[in-house]
């Protein structure tokens, strides 16, 4: 994943004339620290669970990114996603690197009890990096709201003194910002509105979503306020279909009554969902769903993608070739550490922003990124996620030419920061 996650940065480094030093320097990540997480069960015996944190690069600031909780966690899988935060927070121009951190570990198999256990020795093992100037948390998979309330408790006790800023995604009673528990969904629907017409969706453009957690809700419900047709929706059970548009918040209310959205309407087989007819399809689940032989088998316009990675690289050549769009998951699900850095901002300065506030600065912020990411894919005739990617080592270049390390950059503009 890692190895594949850095053959787009060979791409974008090439078209940006970027000299073998820069790239050199973005390969390694600048630490990848592994943990055992020994974890008292409730029946009293102990478990030893694998945590991980990569730091992967600060030159543009402290390094940002969430932690997970999932089977699927390795340290490959978290250089990767850490990797993508320091592309992602230089495409919107936060000032932040990019990190991330993970438990393998099944979340949903675990007691409330459990979990905190998790959660508060995960803080106990990588307590050393936690710091608003150093490696801000936030939430990722399976760490939403408590799990990121007893990270914060944690950390506060272990260093005796608030650190309201040195984790982001908290619950609003311990220094939250309105808006970040909708952020990656608001983000979404920011980008898509942003891009409709140049996708080609117009009014009533059908929409399938894989994956029914916070981001995708948020995203489903304003994408079908705004007049699209959200058709198909799929989750690690099952699938509902309605050709004229799914009813999002029965579909909501049988989630939370059954565990699943399977048996709400229509007969969709889960795996069926990316391969289901649609204008816009928005994997917005795991990681790696999209390979080059089922992107060939795709029937939709474009994709957004609201997952990380869910895109493999081998298959953007042949997205290409069947003129599908993406808009990449590093400026798509963006509004959630960009409303983390609101909240980093609130936290240090005192000053609490109303939710009006935060939703314009959101907007405002996802606007100037989106324009200047369609700016760089027209000026080198590529497609979004190649236009996010140079728009992204532009500014890694010129933050590493600016620290004196090297001249590093050979192309025009951002060499002479
Ligand atoms: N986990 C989210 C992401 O992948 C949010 C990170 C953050 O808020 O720092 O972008």
């Amino acid at each position: 994943m890692f190895h594949d996650a850095k053959a787009r940065l060979d791409s974008a480094a090439a078209t940006l004339g970027v000299t073998a030093e820069v790239v050199e320097r973005l390969r390694y990540p600048d630490e990848t620290l592994c943990a055992s997480l020994p974890i008292r069960l409730d029946d009293g015996s102990i478990r030893v669970l694998k945590g991980f944190r990569c730091r992967y690069n600060e030159v543009r600031g402290p390094t940002k990114g969430g932690i997970r909780f999932h089977p699927s966690v390795g340290i490959d899988e978290v250089m990767a996603l850490a990797f993508w935060m320091t592309i992602k927070t230089a495409v919107v121009d936060l000032p932040f690197g990019g990190a991330k951190g993970g438990v393998a570990v099944d979340a949903k198999g675990l007691s409330p009890r459990e979990l905190e256990g998790v959660a508060r020795a995960y803080v106990r093992a990588f307590a050393e990096m936690i710091d608003e100037d150093r490696d801000i948390p936030a939430p990722d998979m399976y760490t939403g709201g408590i799990v990121i309330a007893w990270m914060t408790d944690e950390i506060t006790a272990l260093e005796r003194r608030p650190m309201p800023a040195a984790i982001t995604g908290k619950p609003r009673q311990l220094g939250g910002s309105l808006g970040r528990d909708t952020a990656t969904g608001d983000g979404a629907f920011l980008c898509l509105e942003r891009l409709a017409d140049r996708l080609g969706l117009g009014q009533g453009a059908s929409i399938a979503v894989q994956g029914f957690g916070n981001a995708a809700r948020v995203f489903a419900r304003r994408a079908a306020e705004a007049g699209y047709r959200v058709t198909a929706v799929s989750d690690s059970s099952g699938a509902a279909h309605d050709p004229g548009g799914l009813d999002l918040d029965a579909l909501a209310s049988h989630k939370n009554e059954t565990g699943s959205v399977e048996g709400f309407a229509g007969a969709l087989d889960r795996d069926a969902l990316l391969t289901t007819e649609c204008d816009l399809l928005v994997p917005a689940a795991l990681g790696g769903v999209i390979d080059a032989d089922l992107a060939r088998k795709l029937r939709c316009k474009a994709i957004l993608e609201i997952a990380n990675g869910p895109v493999q690289p081998a298959a953007d050549a042949v997205l290409e070739e069947c003129r599908i769009d993406v808009v990449p998951d590093i400026l798509a699900n963006a509004g959630g550490v960009i409303v983390s850095y609101f909240e980093w901002v609130q936290n240090r300065t005192g000053d609490y922003w109303a939710a009006g506030t935060v939703a314009e600065r959101l907007a405002e912020r996802l606007r100037t990124s989106t324009d200047a990411v369609v700016e760089r894919a027209e000026r080198h005739a590529c497609g979004l996620r190649q236009g996010a990617y140079l728009l992204a080592l532009e500014r890694l270049c010129a933050a590493i030419a600016a620290k004196g390390t090297q001249a590093f950059y050979n192309g025009g503009g951002a060499g002479d920061a």
